[in-house]
């Protein structure tokens, strides 16, 4: 899979003594949501610790000293990969504002479509903004509310915006969680003995040892404090849901509990469908790793074609990979793939991959792979053509740039230089998870975007 880059992962739990460290063994778990910057906020004694930075959740929290200076009994803490606003350290999570009614902190997950023009209306009205995260409006409508109560005031702004939002907010004394009417991104509610847990993935529920409990619903507000969870549903504005399908295909990880799904679950059925409808003769089935593992096994189980490790991934490539003075052919995809040459010489090989996206990663690897001394090479993804951006959180290439949406499958196979090629059809793909088909958002897929785009974004289509 070529990297698309999610817009991040949140974690908060509550009423706990090591909530700090805790929320940082949570973002660990998250760390494929988002690698640019992480940060982690604590609340104790009407007060808040900090503590934030660039880089991966090991490079921020370095020392013991980092963490266990995160004091207090409970903590909100957030992976990023920037969609709106810059890369830059202003923009770093949880955002913290102290206003008249004291330390408030967020953390995001998704994008609000309409941003632009809410940062407008409050700059008219006197705000000013210090970031270019679309996060911080919401900060700006907290503080203008009128409403006494927390779960009040985030209602009344969250009316004000249109689009994906999950989100996760520390007071002094509160804990609390909101996702879109849509519930465009995941949220997910866990426990750990006493304390209560809400994080974007579960897997970040099993690294501290909590257990799923529930979502929070679509349009779900939820505050947690000293008297336990207090849920107040309907208090947003009605939505059909438009879970990102995307999430169960690519982004999310397969030990992952998502829309209450097993994504292990989802992913091999994506890979046994995929092997109904484009069925093709070879020897081995290979993956690209490690995203398409699950739905390679799918595949192979499917076929009778034994799955095989023919691709291995280097884990350990940096952000700022240095390039050497000397030029190597396609250095990028061999730094971070490598050809296990005695599974894939003299083979007729399946590779299966989640998605293509401009399709370069592809046409190296089908080249290496050749090279590698492979007979032929079949190329199998486990979703359909994608043929637009995304609008809701996720970091996606342009429409030009996205090789679906100016050439034919036919052409894409010619340009990748495959023998065959195989997409899962938008309508088998829906099938899949167990939940009705238009519970999904597919924009990506299918270019109907369930939640208004900017106008901006229209006319970039
Ligand atoms: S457009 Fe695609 S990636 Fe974005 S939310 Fe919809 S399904 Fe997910």
């Amino acid at each position: 899979m070529e990297e698309i880059r999610d817009k991040c992962g949140v974690f908060g739990i509550y009423g706990v003594r090591n909530a700090g460290a805790l929320t940082y063994l949570g973002l660990y778990a998250l760390q494929h949501r988002g690698q640019e910057s992480c940060g982690i906020i604590s609340a104790n004694n009407g007060g808040f610790h900090s503590r934030m930075g660039m880089g991966l959740v090991n490079e921020v929290f370095s020392s013991a000293e980092d963490i266990n200076s995160l004091k207090g009994r409970s903590a909100i803490g957030h992976n990023r990969y920037s969609t709106t606003g810059s890369s830059s350290p202003e923009n770093i999570q949880p955002l913290v504002m102290n206003y008249s009614r004291g330390y408030l902190a967020i953390g995001h997950n998704g994008n609000l479509t309409n941003y632009r023009q809410v940062k407008r209306e409050l700059e008219k009205a006197g705000s000013i903004l210090r970031t270019s995260s679309d996060t911080e409006v919401i900060l700006h409508l907290l503080a203008r509310s009128k409403k006494e109560r927390i779960e009040q005031a985030l209602a009344e702004s969250l009316k004000k915006i249109v689009g994906a939002f999950s989100l996760v907010l520390l007071t002094p004394r509160q804990l609390v969680a909101a996702r879109d009417p849509a519930g465009v991104r995941p949220l997910a509610i866990g426990q750990r003995r006493s304390s209560w847990v809400v994080a974007s993935e579960t897997c970040a529920f099993d690294i501290i040892g909590a257990k799923y409990v529930r979502d929070v619903e679509p349009g779900e507000i939820i505050v947690i404090d000293q008297r336990g969870l207090h849920s107040y549903p309907g208090m947003l504005k009605k939505s059909p849901h438009a879970f990102c399908i995307f999430e169960l295909i690519y982004f999310s990880r397969p030990d992952s509990k998502i829309y209450g799904t097993n994504v292990d679950k989802v992913r091999r059925r994506l890979g046994r469908a995929l092997a109904k409808e484009h069925p093709v003769e070879a020897d081995i089935i290979i993956s690209v790793p490690d995203s398409s593992n699950t739905a390679a096994l799918g595949f192979s189980e499917e076929s009778g074609i034994p799955y095989d490790i023919g691709l291995i991934r280097n884990h350990y490539v940096g952000r700022t990979f240095i390039r050497p003075e000397q030029k190597i052919r396609d250095l990028d995809v061999k730094i971070k793939f490598n050809i296990v040459k005695g599974v894939v010489k003299n083979k007729r090989v399946v590779v299966v991959d989640d998605s293509l996206v401009r399709g370069t990663t592809s046409k190296k690897l089908v080249k290496m792979l050749r090279e590698a001394g492979a007979k032929e090479v079949h190329l199998r993804l486990s979703s359909p053509p994608i043929v637009s951006p995304c609008f809701y959180g996720i970091d996606m290439p342009t429409k030009s740039e996205l090789i679906a949406s100016h050439k034919s499958v036919e052409a894409i196979r010619r340009y990748l230089g495959a023998d065959s090629i195989g997409y899962l059809s938008l309508n088998r793909m829906l099938e899949m998870p167990s939940l009705p088909k238009e519970s999904f958002c597919h924009a990506c897929f299918s270019g109907r975007y369930p939640i208004d785009i900017s106008r901006r974004a229209r006319l970039a289509l």
